[in-house]
């Protein structure tokens, strides 16, 4: 304690609000916004906020402690600013003696002690969180308002009408949608600027030569934001993950400042080599701005006016700006609204019936395999990977070793600093897993070892060979891929987009099938797996 400014230890203690209010806005960890119409609304007279720290949203994935720190420290710099702003804050700290630690009965704990009219929240991010607050409302016998999640470009009700009629929703529809609904990098005839909607084929390159990537902004934990790391320490010893490279944005304005050096010094290479991986180089030219955007700290409006700008002042190309602008609008608003309109049970499909384990090198890194080494390795260190990491890699594995959907989306929700489940779910059991049918993706995104060298230099430091499917040399990820192929090949044999790869399974010779399944089934017991899934259908 000593040091600390006195406001500051004042604004961290917990201030019990006293007598009957009228409204009591419940904000969750992911809801930071001031701007929000549910705290913008408030009049300190009569209204009141309520915050908890619970360490049930921890422990019900063993969540990386960076992803703890993070939520901790946004709220208590939120509910400082809020209560600079002369609002009240009902603030339960993690180590309250009488915190019960789960929302549920601290909603109820709070209702009992203020009696407010009413309690307001805005949308939560997760079908299991809305439940419990409106399990917890009723308990209490107080009223409830869910007020719409404005912060995102495409409510939910817009999505279910896109949806409406569509058998297989695909993003990239979506995406011109969005860019003619929104006015974004449209020509007043309505034609996209540059004539083409996608620069994808500019967009996939790898690196020849090892990248200079300039250091991202990285913001100095202040005293408020050290507290938490020593309580995150001391309180979850047992959690994945180091803290000594914590480096995120906690403020809105360390995350303006964060957005505007990301803009500057990465946007202008960020097309190029979005989907390029370097060992050592966890962020290239990534944003690193999904975690400030998914507690709303930042908002995606601003992140596209701020591409956009830097477009319009020659400062990034069209391809680098329509990359990122893609990845704002339409696949964070595409994943969203594929959550919400797929319902609370979207966590239980598993098309594909895998039944495997999670290997443990997931939670520890320590694996032969140099590319899940290096991608599992920044995840331990930082809470993040990129993209093509997370699909390509992580993601791939689980997928053609035949790992169950939930064991993978927990470990995705637990590791990264930006999981929320609105959009790990989707993500993780869709886009990567297949285990929506397609929902998410049109097919799966299995790759062998050969994906892996040409995007990265993994392969160069490795012990196996990517180019061998059999063997105590094989490379497990190309093994894995000609077995996944095997063992769906009539699941996929009238997919359109499998035909192609099914072919080539049929070419192979019947030994060599059978030393591909031999071999995946080997490294499967090797890794812990077990069983794989559904039975091979040759
Ligand atoms: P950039 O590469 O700089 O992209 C810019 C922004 O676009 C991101 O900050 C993000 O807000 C948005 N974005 C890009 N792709 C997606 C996408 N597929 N879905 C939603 N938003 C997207 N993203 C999360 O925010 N939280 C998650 O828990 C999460 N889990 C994922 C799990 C898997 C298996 C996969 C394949 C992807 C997941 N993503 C998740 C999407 C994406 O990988 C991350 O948003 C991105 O890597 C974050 O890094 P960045 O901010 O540097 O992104
Ligand atoms: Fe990964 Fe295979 Fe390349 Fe090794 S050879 S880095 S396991 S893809």
């Amino acid at each position: 304690m000593r040091g600390k400014p006195a406001d500051e230890r004042r604004d961290r203690s917990t201030p019990r609000v006293t007598g009957p209010i009228r409204r009591l806005v419940l904000v969750l960890g992911d809801q930071l916004d001031p701007r929000a119409k549910a705290v913008a609304d408030l009049d300190p007279a009569r209204d009141a906020v309520a915050m908890f720290e619970v360490a049930e949203e921890s422990t019900h994935v063993p969540s990386h402690r960076q992803r703890v720190a993070v939520f901790l420290a946004a709220m208590r710099h939120f509910a400082v600013d809020l209560r600079r702003g002369g609002l009240r804050v009902h603030y339960v700290p993690l180590d309250d003696p009488d915190n019960t630690q789960a929302l549920g009965s601290e909603l109820q704990r709070a209702v009992r002690a203020l009696r407010p009219d009413t309690v307001v929240c805005t949308q939560p991010g997760e079908w299991r969180v809305r439940q419990a607050i409106e399990h917890a409302a009723a308990q209490a016998g107080v009223s409830l308002r869910v007020l719409p999640d404005e912060h995102f470009l495409t409510d939910v009700a817009d999505f279910a009408a896109w949806m409406a009629g569509r058998r297989q929703p695909v993003m990239e529809h979506f995406y011109r949608w969005q860019r003619r609904r929104l006015g974004v990098l449209l020509n007043p005839d309505g034609t996209p600027v540059g004539g083409a909607w996608n620069y994808d084929a500019e967009n996939r390159q790898s690196f020849r030569q090892p990248p200079r990537v300039p250091p991202p902004y990285t913001p100095r934990p202040d005293p408020l934001t050290r507290e938490v790391l020593a309580l995150v320490e001391r309180r979850l010893a047992g959690h994945p993950g180091g803290l000594a490279r914590f480096r995120w944005p906690v403020t809105r304005s360390q995350a303006r400042r964060a957005l505007h050096d990301f803009i500057r010094s990465r946007l202008p290479r960020f097309g190029a080599f979005q989907d390029a991986m370097w060992a050592g180089e966890p962020f290239l030219y990534h944003s690193l701005l999904s975690p400030a955007l998914n507690l709303k700290l930042l908002n995606p409006r601003e992140c596209v006016s701020a591409a956009l700008a830097a477009y319009e002042a020659g400062a990034a190309a069209l391809h680098c700006v329509e990359g990122f602008v893609r990845q704002i609008i339409g696949w964070r608003e595409f994943i969203r609204g594929i959550y919400w309109h797929a319902g609370p049970d979207y966590g239980e499909r598993n098309e594909l019936e895998h039944q495997g384990r999670l290997p443990s090198f997931y939670w520890t890194g320590r694996t032969e395999m140099t590319c899940l080494r290096e991608c599992i390795g920044q995840v331990l260190e930082y809470g993040y990977a990129h993209h093509i990491q997370r699909l390509m890699v992580t993601g791939n594995f689980a997928l053609i070793a035949g790992v169950h959907p939930r064991h993978i989306s927990d470990w995705y929700l637990a590791m990264y600093v930006d999981a929320v489940d609105w959009v790990t779910l989707p993500n993780t059991l869709g886009m990567v897993m297949h285990a929506d049918g397609g929902l998410v993706g049109t097919k799966p995104y299995a790759a062998s070892g050969r994906y892996i060298q040409r995007m990265s230099n993994y392969c160069a430091n490795c012990r196996f060979d990517p180019a061998r499917r059999t063997g105590g040399a094989a490379c497990p990820f190309t093994t894995f891929y000609w077995d996944f192929l095997i063992r769906n090949r009539r699941r996929f044999q009238k997919h359109r987009r499998m035909s192609l790869l099914l072919r080539q399974v049929h070419r192979l010779a019947d030994d060599e099938r059978a030393a591909i399944s031999a071999r995946a089934e080997d490294l499967r017991q090797e890794f812990g797996i077990g069983s794989a899934a559904a039975p091979a259908d040759f």
